[in-house]
């Protein structure tokens, strides 16, 4: 069992959480806990180590001593929850990451697991007592406090159950995943189902149930995900039309109901830039991308054309809305080397995709995407596509409309 930040962000919440972890212990099963900080903390936590120049211009950067300091959120959810559970009459203990060891490389504040020694843990839960887990955090070889980057207690949930040889039950502030954001659209729908793929797609794309390296997890180590609300007291009946049983994230074989479509994301995080004039040579991509990568600019979507002249080419690509600024730096710093004419950048951009393993064998559905988008007049600037998703970028002002016709014209409210 996960519970994520506003799951125990009180101690009404954590005495709630004991209630639901000791339903599970009643109906015979051995628990073990993954916690996050307290919603908010992380923040806090953050912003001090922003305060104190962790990674200040011309210092060194601190990472390891961040960590630290971030850590720290999730190891007092994980007491706090012990210690109510032993109040209730619930053997249990806390564990941090290097107590079980959770071993991780050393890429402070966005580490990865690289293996998890579930022998003590899987002892002390065999003896009865109910293990509760500091999520986000691991231990490097060397002996230091690691973490594994924002929303990572996800992961940290997810590697344990792998290692344990069991389900992993992620409970949440919401009670599952939603075809789009039920924010924008009310008519959003709850899956009973969604694969693997999808979800991880889904998660990549901008939904923020699950961090998106928890469902890579998952799918490698064929972990049972199931995503649920924690704001729902043990036993409680269902209101009308509702259930209690979240969503299940499985493999695609697993799902009896067929869709063309599962769901619709959108990230308004995105900058597009856009290179007039490339020389049309080899070369020049790998000169741009390369010195891009170097700074640890992370690309998403890449367009290149022919221009209408002769031998000069077009190119768009997108990044996270914070890189746009050094992306462009970086591009004029190459420019004297490439030699192209011109380079604009627009942060004014949303990216909205679609998602589903349908695609795959059915014909028609980008016809149906940009039918829909022209029929409320939203312009496409750049179109991308994988296997199991097509994405768009429009103008940011038409999110909203562009979503909610999308869910719309793939009878997403009717599922
Ligand atoms: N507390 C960490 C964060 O806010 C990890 C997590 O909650 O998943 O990013
Ligand atoms: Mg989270």
């Amino acid at each position: 069992m996960k519970f994520g930040g506003t799951s125990v962000a009180d101690l009404e919440r954590i005495r709630r959480v004991a209630r639901l972890v000791n339903a599970e212990r009643e109906a015979g099963r051995q628990v073990a806990v993954v916690v996050s900080a307290m919603s908010g903390k992380t923040n806090e936590l953050v912003a001090w180590t922003d305060g104190a120049g962790a990674a200040a211009p011309g210092l060194t950067p601190s990472d390891d001593e961040y960590d630290v300091v971030v850590a720290s959120g999730e190891q007092v959810t994980a007491g706090l929850l012990a210690m109510t559970l032993r109040n209730m009459g619930v053997p249990a203990r806390s564990w941090t990451g290097w107590q079980i060891p959770i071993i991780a490389d050393d890429a402070h504040g966005r580490a990865r697991i690289d293996e998890i020694d579930p022998t003590k843990l899987g002892a002390a839960m065999d003896g009865g007592e109910v293990a509760v887990i500091a999520g986000f955090q691991g231990v490097t070889r060397d002996g230091r406090i690691a973490t594994l980057g924002r929303g990572g207690s996800d992961t940290s949930a997810v590697a344990i159950a792998a290692a344990l040889g069991c389900g992993c039950d992620i409970y949440t502030d919401v009670d599952g995943v939603y075809t789009t954001d039920p924010r924008i659209e009310s008519k959003a729908r709850k899956l009973a189902r969604i694969s693997y793929e999808e979800m991880l797609e889904m998660a990549s794309l901008g939904a923020k149930v699950l961090q998106t390296r928890s469902v890579e997890l998952a799918m490698a180590y064929n972990v049972p995900l199931r995503v649920l609300s924690s704001f729902v007291e043990p036993g409680e009946a269902p209101g009308p039309g509702e259930d209690h049983l979240g969503t299940i994230v499985c493999d695609e074989e697993e799902i009896v109901e067929k869709r063309i479509v599962s769901g619709v994301a959108y990230s308004r995080d995105e900058a597009k830039i856009s290179l007039f004039g490339l020389p049309d040579h080899p070369g020049v991509s790998s000169t741009i991308f390369g010195a891009l990568a170097d700074a640890n600019v992370n690309v998403d979507m890449i367009v290149q054309s022919k221009a209408r002249t002769a031998d000069t080419a077009n190119m768009e690509f997108t990044v996270g809305k914070r890189d746009a600024q050094r992306a462009v730096e970086i591009v004029r710093s190459v420019q004297p080397t490439v030699g192209f004419e011109d380079v604009q950048v627009n942060d004014d951009v949303a990216k909205v995709s679609v998602i589903g393993v349908g695609m795959r064998s059915h014909t028609g559905v980008a016809k149906s995407m940009f039918e829909a988008l022209a029929s409320k007049g939203v312009n496409i600037q750049v179109i991308s596509t994988s296997e199991i998703k097509i994405s768009v970028l429009i103008d940011a002002a038409y999110t909203e409309l562009a979503v909610r016709a999308l869910h719309a014209a793939y009878g997403l409210d009717q599922l």
